[in-house]
């Protein structure tokens, strides 16, 4: 059975309680095959607190350049070489998303110059365009399209379980077409509801506009910002009601 990870749930800034929204795919069959995406903090702390070991990892998918997406690079790094990683560890996304990593590794270089055995980064890059394939191994198929996230380039993600069951994920973005496209008749969305609207950010109503719109059977929102959620919620329910707020650590099946 497949499941979801909610590694953070928060927006940049957030609750005590909630770090930036990072998030991983895995399995029960095979725990060995664990999906990562964006890095915008500890994720591979987060990722042991959901019971899956560093090493499980078999890739890492970063959406866009943003620092509360991508700034936990060089940490990450840094672990799975203290994990004893050899293999490569494919990292994947679009061109400006790549490059944001790759300059954070970058600035680094004098720190880790001497160090023996750094596993090998797989860089591979996703084409900016509806369904384009992000990846296609173990059980999992992943496509992308382009979202609405201003003047930076993003995308969504659609994840398609061999075994049927569908989880989809809007990233960073205002209300947008590809989000209900990549969602569509999926069992879980989970989509941000980090804005008011305007401004490259959805409100949680809208997400839920965007659940009805693409017959998802149920939404989580996450990118959540400071403070009571409790009438965004309401609202959001309103419009969709098998809605609930991403819960910090949560593991769901799907
Ligand atoms: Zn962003």
């Amino acid at each position: 059975m497949p499941n979801l990870h909610l590694l953070g749930t928060g927006a940049a800034i957030s609750d005590p309680h909630r770090t930036t929204t990072m998030l991983a795919v895995s399995e029960n069959e095979a725990p060995h095959h664990t999906v990562v995406v964006d890095c915008g903090g500890d994720v591979l702390q987060r990722l042991q607190a959901c019971d899956r070991p560093i090493d499980s990892v078999e890739a890492l998918i970063v959406t866009h350049a943003h620092m509360d997406h991508t700034s936990g690079f060089p940490l990450l790094m840094e672990k799975v070489w203290l994990d004893g990683r050899d293999r490569p560890l494919p990292v994947v996304g679009i061109e400006p998303a790549l490059a944001q990593a790759d300059r954070l590794w970058t600035a680094y270089e004098p720190v880790h110059a001497g160090w023996e055995g750094i596993p090998p980064i797989d860089w591979q890059e996703v084409t900016q365009k509806r369904d384009a394939m992000v990846w296609n191994d173990g059980p999992w198929t992943v496509t992308a399209a382009p979202v609405n996230h201003g003047d930076t380039p993003n995308v969504g993600l659609r994840f398609e379980h061999q075994s049927g069951p569908v989880l989809a994920y809007s990233c960073d973005t205002a209300p947008s077409e590809n989000v209900v496209h990549l969602a569509q008749d999926a069992d879980l969305l989970v989509h941000e509801a980090n804005g008011t609207p305007g401004d490259n950010h959805s409100t949680a109503p809208e997400a839920a506009e965007a659940a009805a719109a693409a017959n998802v059977d149920r939404l989580l929102l996450v990118h959540l910002p400071p403070g009571d959620k409790s009438a965004a919620l309401k609202e959001a329910r309103a419009t969709f009601s098998h809605t609930d707020l991403g819960t910090e650590l949560g593991t769901y099946s799907f």
